[in-house]
């Protein structure tokens, strides 16, 4: 051991565990353990980072203004007041750092994502976690823990992994209610699969304290290539910008992101699927005795019996080279969080279900829309 000591709260966090890619000894699995979009980003996209390789002796721009003009544009924002981060991971490590330290508190909710108590940790703020009401964030709950230590409040809508929403009356009553010196961070990283939700943006023009975090980590398809951003007013974004490090996106990043909005029947094309998709998954889980909460994102929570029929029934799906995620981490050990994958992946998913509840192959489950299903192609 030597004398090095990290600063307080690092040695309480526990490294973040992303969901599992591969199971030993099986070759084609299917991956439905990350939310990822399993239609793969915009092929204009792909053509932009592509095009990019030829400038990687540049620096990029050190602003995204031109990703900021097109994203402000897209949803009717004010460019100034958008901030771009290495996934929506960093503008969160950018709000904790330049909002919270020792002295604070940082309040996220039971089954809240995990890089809330992590970057609050990482510069020794105290994580504070708030019940939520049958999976659904309680806004009571929150302003009840508000002490004068809180400095963030973090609230995912909607929700990973439960997949619900907070209402717009609840959200805006939140916003309404909590001290304006308290800065309410409203993660909107599942916002474009709600047609005309417009991720809490609404609140940001109204409180000066209110913040949208959003990512092009999921929609976009673009998880592997690091792109986030945030909306918040003009002296909030002056803060997190005198942190950001001035090339944190390369331009390769940026053309990328910038392509991926602009193909907007990509988009509509994901939306769609992800919609009927998600449907059919959820009713043919319901008929095999697993019920889940009304989906509002590209997953479902599946709820099993309890804890034990859970984990065997992922171990079940382990072996049969399926890869969804136990969300026991998240407080909710009874589930599983199933992605909606593309049309044979859901199908597959729900038959091995079925399978491992002693259904019969071929019986109710199968026949469930598959008019619906086969009438329709895939793209
Ligand atoms: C996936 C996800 C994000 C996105 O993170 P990135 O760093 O942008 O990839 C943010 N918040 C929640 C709740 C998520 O599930």
């Amino acid at each position: 051991m030597t004398k090095l000591k990290p600063q307080p709260g690092i040695m309480q966090i526990k490294p973040y565990v992303g969901g599992a890619s591969s199971i030993a000894g099986v070759a084609n699995v299917i991956k439905l353990s990350s939310n990822e979009n399993p239609f793969g980003p915009s092929p204009d996209a792909i053509d932009a980072f592509q095009r990019a390789a030829h400038e990687l002796h540049r620096y990029p721009n050190t602003d995204h203004s031109t990703l900021r003009a097109a994203i402000a544009k897209l949803h009717g924002l004010d460019p100034d007041r958008i901030i771009c981060g290495v996934g929506s991971d960093e503008v969160i490590t950018f709000l904790c750092q330049c909002y919270s330290g020792p002295e604070n508190e940082v309040i996220y909710t039971e089954h809240g994502f995990s890089m809330y108590k992590i970057s609050a940790l990482a510069v020794g703020a105290t994580p504070v976690m708030v019940p939520e009401r049958e999976r659904m964030v309680d806004v009571d709950e929150i302003l009840k823990a508000v002490t004068e230590r809180t400095s963030l409040v973090f609230v995912t809508n909607p929700g990973n992994p439960t997949a619900t929403m907070v209402s717009h009356a609840e959200l805006a009553r939140l916003a309404r209610e909590l001290p304006d010196n308290v800065l309410l961070v409203l993660d909107g990283a599942y916002a474009e699969y709600v047609d005309g939700f417009d991720g809490g943006a609404g609140l940001v023009e109204k409180y000066a304290n209110v913040f949208m975090t959003r990512t092009f980590s999921k929609m976009y398809g673009l998880g592997g290539l690091r792109i986030g951003w945030g909306y918040g007013a003009a002296e909030v974004i002056d803060v997190l910008n005198r942190v950001r490090g001035p090339f944190n996106l390369s331009m390769a990043q940026q053309a990328a992101a910038e392509a991926a909005l602009h193909d907007r029947a990509h988009v509509a094309r994901c939306l769609s699927e992800n919609t009927r998709l998600r449907s059919w998954l959820a009713e043919a889980l319901a008929e095999l005795g697993v019920p889940s909460d009304t989906s509002c994102a590209n997953f479902i929570l599946a709820r099993f019996a309890n804890a034990d029929e859970a984990t065997a029934c992922n171990d079940f799906l382990q072996e049969k080279g399926i890869i969804v995620r136990l969300v026991a981490g998240y407080g909710l050990p009874n589930c599983l969080r199933i992605t909606v994958g593309d049309e044979a992946s859901c199908r597959r998913v729900a038959h091995m279900i079925g399978r491992f509840k002693g259904g019969a192959p071929g019986s109710r489950l199968m026949l469930l829309d598959e008019d619906r299903l086969d009438g329709e192609d895939q793209a």
